[in-house]
């Protein structure tokens, strides 16, 4: 499968230019797309799944403009929103039960095995039975991806699932999204959180305020912030001036003073070492970097 995303800009009635020229093209697998709030990503994802048009611009799913084949793209889609809410007294079971039909499952009796499957999948079979407003917050969003995921879906979006949840709820999503990609499927996967984009997103694009800043492997997102981290050990004084010229991704007290790391184009001074970046280091990094050249712009 190969999804191409074309000059998509996406303008508010109120002027907000949400999304700028967006230009992104991946395949099967996982694709990560990574901003803070506000950047544009859950605009993105309802162009994606048809629920909102661009200003302009287009979506192509294996050639296909999405706009124009809306059903067949229906068909071949699972959706979990950002604000993913139960309105109905449902028992787990049946909410997903109601999931399949909607999504076009007529075999009752194939549903109902579809059904369990899932909620095995997703580690909710022992709750079944019980309400599903009455899940836990983790629970829910597990029952969220098993909605998502209910009727065969060639492409899966999820946005932003993992928002509050605690940790072990968030390894236990991400797994479940890893295991997904064992199928051959496309998983569309959007967070703010550094963490949530492993080594399972073949791709992934880093969007802020509108733009993409970055797009590429998580592997190369790093290696681009490669010699842009220093570690440099300052006194006090040292310390205040540093933190008016640099961005400062981390501060240690050390014995007469602080261990810091800085993301820098060049190096900073004060004995820098450079140091091998993590993945967050490097979204601090582009993300720094994009906004320093959208001020010099
Ligand atoms: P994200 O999902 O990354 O937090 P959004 O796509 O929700 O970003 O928002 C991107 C920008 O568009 C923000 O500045 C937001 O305030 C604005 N925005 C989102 N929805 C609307 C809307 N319905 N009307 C006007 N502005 C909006």
């Amino acid at each position: 499968m190969k999804i191409e995303i074309l000059g998509l800009n996406k303008i508010y009635p109120n002027g907000n230019h949400a999304l700028k020229d967006i230009n992104l093209e991946f395949g099967t697998g996982m694709f990560g797309l990574l901003g803070p709030n506000g950047a544009g990503k859950s605009s993105l994802m309802r162009i994606m799944v048809t629920l909102m048009k661009p200003t302009s611009g287009t979506i192509l799913v294996d050639g296909k403009d999405i706009q124009k084949n809306r059903k067949e793209l229906r068909q071949m889609l699972g959706y979990l929103p950002q604000d993913f809410r139960f309105f109905t007294a449902l028992k787990t079971w049946e909410f997903l039960d109601y999931s399949g039909a909607l999504a076009g499952m007529k075999n009752r009796k194939l549903r109902v095995s579809e059904v369990d499957r899932l909620l095995d999948q997703v580690g909710l079979l022992e709750v079944r039975d019980r309400m599903a407003n009455k899940l836990s917050g983790g629970m829910k969003r597990r029952l969220g991806i098993a909605q998502a995921l209910i009727g065969n879906p060639r492409i899966i979006v999820v946005d932003e699932p993992t928002t509050g949840l605690d940790p072990d709820e968030r390894i236990r999503f991400r797994n479940i999204l890893s295991q997904l990609t064992q199928n051959d499927v496309t998983i569309i996967l959007s967070t703010h959180i550094v963490g949530d984009i492993s080594s399972t997103c073949q791709g992934m694009a880093l969007l802020n305020r509108g733009e993409v800043v970055f797009s590429g492997s998580p592997e190369n997102l790093v290696r681009n912030a490669g010699g842009h981290v220093f570690r440099l050990n300052l006194s006090t004084e040292q310390y205040e001036s540093v933190k008016e010229r640099y961005n400062i991704i981390s501060t240690i007290p050390v014995d007469n003073g602080w261990e810091v790391q800085v993301v820098s184009d060049d190096p900073p001074g004060f004995n820098a070492i450079p140091v091998i970046p993590n993945i967050e280091d490097a979204y601090v990094y582009f993300m720094e970097h994009k906004i320093k050249a959208t001020i010099i712009d």
